[in-house]
């Protein structure tokens, strides 16, 4: 797996950061809602196409 540091990712994971300062791994498509594992703030939600992110990317984890 290799890391790239792209602002318009495709279909692969993100490195996000919340606001409570947990780090998680969530899916550009996220077809559920994902909440913060920590604090339980929603990370992403599904929206038509992306998934809406609501936290802060700090990685790229291209497949
Ligand atoms: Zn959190």
């Amino acid at each position: 797996m290799k890391k790239k540091y792209i602002p318009e990712p495709r279909s692969n994971f993100l490195k996000v950061t919340c606001e409570c300062g947990n780090v998680q791994e969530v899916f550009t498509h996220a077809t559920t809602i994902v909440e913060c594992r920590v604090c339980g703030k929603v990370l992403a939600e599904p929206r038509s196409g992306r998934a809406g992110l609501n936290a802060e990317v700090i990685d790229v984890l291209d497949q």
